[in-house]
């Protein structure tokens, strides 16, 4: 899909804002989402503005901002590669069987909108390269 000047107006004027996001009240079931998978550490659920015929997002329950946040700690690391390991998995789940896309959006030029760390997954139809 095109770039939407909309998101990234909305990502840039987000930069700064590290409070409490949307995210924390979808794991607390404060604001309804379609939930796919959960664990003790992480939760995946569609995304409310699809930009594919499946597009999910996997966010750790602990609330790193952003991916260039993550820190040394054995812990946090191991994280990421569960969230990995949770979209690849909830991929497969949702029948993505010629492929994907994971991306993760970080900051102001990542036009990161929502500052809680989340994985895209998007598939269900052919991507192309270079993203805007
Ligand atoms: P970012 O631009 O990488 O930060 O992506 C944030 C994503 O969160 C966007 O794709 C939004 O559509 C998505 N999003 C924002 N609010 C909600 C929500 O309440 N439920 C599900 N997805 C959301």
């Amino acid at each position: 899909c095109p770039p939407r000047d909309g998101e990234v107006a909305k990502a840039q004027r987000a930069a700064g804002d590290h409070a409490p996001t949307i995210f924390s009240k979808i794991l607390a079931r404060t604001v309804p989402a379609t939930v796919l998978y959960e664990d003790e550490k992480c939760m995946a659920f569609r995304d409310v503005a699809p930009q594919a015929p499946v597009h999910f997002l996997v966010i750790p329950k602990q609330p790193i901002p952003r991916v260039s946040r993550v820190g040394p700690e054995d812990t946090e690391v191991s994280l990421l590669g569960h969230l990995l390991v949770v979209a690849s998995r909830t991929a497969r789940a949702e029948g993505l069987h010629d492929g994907y896309r994971v991306v993760i959006n970080d900051g102001k030029h990542g036009a990161q909108s929502v500052y809680h760390l989340h994985l895209h997954v998007l598939g269900g139809r052919q991507m192309g390269w270079p993203p805007g």
